[in-house]
């Protein structure tokens, strides 16, 4: 997968190129992670990426000029097959974009070119969005200072589904909203015992069919009483209403 940033602060994403799984999925060659400073393709002197609004109010807006040039200079630097520039998807980080959830995430792993455009200020000239932006994307009801986190949060998500990207590729499989509205189970890990509190005996019964039962027990559990409203859409089996019916 190639990926390439459209940032004022390339630099913010060596938080994902330089630790962690990330990194290791860049090194095993699983992503390719580019950056494009808009502020390299501004026209003026001042190197200027940004101006007042129309209609007056505080702030700044990011202008279409050095954003759309930086957008085709990302998409001229991908190796587009055919040169099909419309095959490179590009995703705006906004607050009013659609909110991002696993699904989501799992069907952008799936894709091979994408362009993310993090904006900064009081937002992107709204022609720029029309003209250029493919798909607008939120991390949340709530608004942050800039589209590099949102990024990093987006493409975190992204490469963990990249095959071969985890050391266990199980483990991703777990997750909560793995494969449906489903949270994951408590994990528990040495010493068997500290401060009072105590390991599951069931986790060092060494009965495996014991042990997935209780795992799926615990997470049916946490989903319907931390998110009734992920619980509502289960489809329940029997082994798993009866699993719940057990806890009554
Ligand atoms: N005035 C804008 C609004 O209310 O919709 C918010 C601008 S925000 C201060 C600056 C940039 O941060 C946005 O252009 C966007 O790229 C990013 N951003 C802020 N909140 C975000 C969110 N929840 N999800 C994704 N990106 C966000």
């Amino acid at each position: 997968m190639q990926v390439s940033i459209v940032t004022l602060f390339p630099e913010m994403f060596k938080a994902l190129s330089e630790s962690g799984i990330s990194s290791r999925a860049i090194d095993k060659g699983l992503l390719t992670l580019s950056m494009v400073n808009p502020r390299d393709y501004a026209q003026d002197k001042h190197k200027s990426v940004d101006d007042r609004p129309y209609g007056g109010g505080p702030g700044m807006v990011m202008t279409v000029p050095p954003l759309a040039s930086a957008i085709h200079a990302a998409k001229a630097g991908m190796d587009a097959g055919e040169k099909n520039t419309d095959a490179v998807k590009v995703i705006y980080m906004s607050p009013q974009g659609k909110r991002l959830d696993q699904q989501m995430v799992t069907e952008l792993s799936q894709c091979q070119q994408l362009v993310v455009l993090c904006g900064r200020y009081e937002g992107i000239d709204e022609r720029l969005i029309e003209a250029e932006v493919d798909e607008e994307i939120s991390i949340g009801d709530y608004v942050i200072s800039g589209g590099e986190l949102a990024a990093m949060v987006l493409l975190d998500g992204v490469i963990r589904q990249l095959p071969d990207a985890l050391g266990d590729a199980d483990s991703a499989k777990q997750d909560s909203f793995a494969s449906r509205p489903l949270l994951d189970c408590p994990h528990y890990s040495r010493p068997e015992s500290i401060e009072g509190r105590d390991v599951p005996a069931v986790l060092m019964s060494g009965d495996h069919e014991a042990i997935r039962r209780w795992r799926l027990q615990q997470s049916l559990l946490r989903t319907k009483e931390r998110r009734p409203d992920l619980f509502e859409q289960l489809e329940l089996s029997r082994e798993e209403q009866a699993l719940l019916d057990e806890l009554c």
